[in-house]
């Protein structure tokens, strides 16, 4: 009897004891096999959503990007990216986003309070700006149009394709520390597309070349060509517009004929976002024969045009640019201005 009882109680030990065990055993497995699954289930449903603002740094992140992001430019072509301020519904895209990119250095001003507002609520979106990163304050350019006094330097950093270069590989690293299961596809991104921009690099170099150095000048409307000029020792004689991105006042424009005539500038340049009746004005007066119309916030052609890109742009500027200072671009012919990215 007392040792049926002792088996007995063994046997229920030993039975309780598997119970408990193989309990515990598919609890720790279901939790792991759901553990698994939810971050599966994370990574094949999360795709980062990215807003951006002018359209030639949307198109520096979406040859990065490529088809794995959301991706949205707040700025609409042609607008006046520096007055630019968001409505209702870019607001709501803004509270939304997962990662904002912006030029910085003051441009996107109305942009970056609307994203401190949201950070409030949601901390967790990250901001990249990319000018910022680029070069530190000994680098910023003050001129006419962005005074000293006014603290806001020239933002047009995006028009001198080494910088752009800089702004290729910031998206990079940034995507890949979100979103570091496509690692692979941004670096490889990045590699094709920072290669191209050396090819335009390079291109632009051999085309100001073919310009004879006392024409290696320029007298635009808008000014945004700081940061280029120096790369390919242009100097930038003046800018027309006034730092409130109001007309120039007689005096200035008076000013602005005399230099011409002094030092015999052969074009003026207008902006493809604001008006042209200055810069005509100008020329009618100064005797400039050549009035064209360089662009910096918006891409030439429409959404399904090859060239619908940054290097297209700037190859747009370059045909405008260097024919009228008297050089040729033909060391930019062969280059290709569609997006390199790879489509998945
Ligand atoms: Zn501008």
């Amino acid at each position: 009897m007392s040792e049926n009882f002792f088996n007995n109680t063994k046997i229920m030990f030993v039975v309780t004891f598997t119970i408990l065990f193989l309990s515990l055993f598919a609890v720790v497995v279901s939790t792991s096999i759901d553990n698994n699954l939810n971050s599966v289930y994370a990574t094949a449903n999360k795709t980062l959503s990215v807003i951006t603002s002018v359209s030639p740094i949307t198109n520096i992140v979406k040859n990065i990007a490529g088809d794995k992001i959301s991706l949205t430019g707040l700025v609409p072509e042609g607008v006046n990216s520096h007055t630019f301020e968001p409505v209702p519904s870019d607001i709501i895209k803004l509270n939304n986003a997962d990662l904002v990119i912006i030029n910085g250095l003051f441009l996107e001003d109305n942009m970056e309070k609307v994203v401190n507002e949201s950070l409030k609520n949601k901390p967790d979106i990250q901001l990249l700006k990319l000018a910022d990163n680029t070069i530190n304050s000994t680098g910023w350019i003050f001129d006419f149009s962005f005074p000293k006094e006014l603290g806001h330097p020239n933002p047009h950093l995006w028009l001198n394709p080494v910088n752009a270069m800089k702004f290729a590989n910031l998206t990079k690293d940034k995507l890949i520390e979100m979103d570091p299961n496509n690692t692979d596809y941004y670096t490889e991104n990045a590699e094709k597309y920072i290669a191209l921009l050396k090819q335009l690099d390079e291109g632009i170099e051999a085309a100001v070349q073919t310009i004879s150095p006392e024409n290696r000048k320029l007298i635009t409307y808008h000014d945004s060509w700081a940061y280029f000029a120096p790369r390919y020792n242009i100097t930038v004689i003046g800018a027309v517009q006034p730092s409130d991105f109001s007309e120039p006042s007689p005096l200035d424009i008076a000013k602005l004929i005399d230099q011409i005539k002094a030092e015999k500038i052969p074009a003026i340049f207008a902006s493809e976002v604001f008006s042209n009746r200055i810069t005509d004005q100008i020329a009618k007066e100064a005797g400039i024969n050549i009035v064209q119309t360089l662009r910096d916030d918006s891409l030439p052609g429409n959404l399904t045009s090859p060239n619908h890109t940054y290097v297209g742009m700037m190859l747009d500027n370059m045909e405008h640019m260097i024919i009228p200072l008297g050089g040729n671009t033909s060391s930019l012919t062969d280059i290709n201005p569609e997006n390199t990215y790879t489509s998945p």
